[in-house]
């Protein structure tokens, strides 16, 4: 599933192909993808210009010129790549916007998305699309956390995964995090040490950093809005990595549930009972 640094590569590829350009036509093939329901998408995008493409969380926020705006989310398997309008339209695509290019071709962008958990969420000019919505992990405070997790007796890995909480997390980046702060996934939120909150916001940041200059992590579907994949996941040290030795302590990495959600850890690196 695309988290924040796949995501935030789908924006730095999508932004300078699009801001600027003018929308000339759209075609709606799933209107189900469509949120509110019944939203004349064709009658607000048509002849709009596109002044901004943002990232909130795991949101791909898009503003037009007339301060109009919407976001497209990626769910599991979607995917918003920018393609030639001669290319053959791919099963799965739900959304073609054709976009004017004054120097080149006109161009097009697709959303597609096989298992469609995604979809485009129509704002207008004064929805923000951020209710709810905790805080962006790159700019969070190690106080701000603390004092975000002190509210919750859930497993960190639970937490962390939590959109209202903080924004952006998913189980990749969470594990990764986790690993590099030495935190067992499973420790209650509210029983932190600041030492450790201090070390987990770090990790976050790093972590994520590190993922968006390796263009996000690619398992299956996620490619950047050129149609490129990242190069991240082969760059994981719990993640996926189960049975495999830890690459700090050469342990094998373990694999359990938590909330629903399989959990990569070192029970080393990661002991309940370490000391910090
Ligand atoms: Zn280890």
């Amino acid at each position: 599933m695309p988290e924040l640094p796949e995501v935030e590569t789908v924006v730095r590829t999508l932004r300078p192909r699009l801001v600027g350009r003018v929308i000339t036509a759209v075609r709606l093939e799933r209107p189900d993808i469509l949120d509110p329901a019944g939203t004349n998408l064709a009658g607000h995008l048509l002849g709009r210009a596109v002044t901004s493409v943002e990232r909130r969380g795991k949101r791909i926020v898009i503003t037009l010129d007339d301060e109009n705006r919407f976001y497209v989310h990626l769910g599991m398997t979607g995917q918003l790549t920018v393609q030639a309008p001669g290319e053959p339209l791919q099963s799965h695509t739900h959304l073609v916007i054709d976009v004017t290019e004054p120097d080149r071709e006109q161009i097009q962008v697709r959303f597609r998305d096989p298992r469609r958990f995604g979809g485009v969420w129509w704002l207008g000019a004064t929805g923000t699309g951020d209710e709810r919505m905790g805080p962006e992990p790159l700019f969070i405070r190690p106080a701000q956390l603390g004092a975000r997790l002190a509210r919750t007796k859930r497993a960190i890995k639970a937490a962390l995964l939590d959109q209202t909480l903080i924004a952006g997390l998913g189980n990749i980046y969470v594990d990764e995090s986790l690993f590099r702060a030495g935190i067992h996934p499973l420790t209650a939120a509210n029983r932190l040490t600041p030492e450790q909150t201090t070390r987990l916001a770090r990790a976050i940041k790093f972590i994520l950093r590190k993922a968006i200059r390796h263009r996000g992590s690619t398992l299956r579907d996620y490619r950047d809005a050129a149609g490129e994949a990242g190069g991240f996941q082969r760059r994981h040290r719990v993640y996926d990595r189960a049975g495999k030795p830890c690459s700090d302590c050469e342990t094998p990495i373990e694999r359990l549930v938590v909330g629903g959600r399989s959990t990569h850890f070192c029970p080393k690196c990661q002991s309940r009972r370490k000391k910090s």
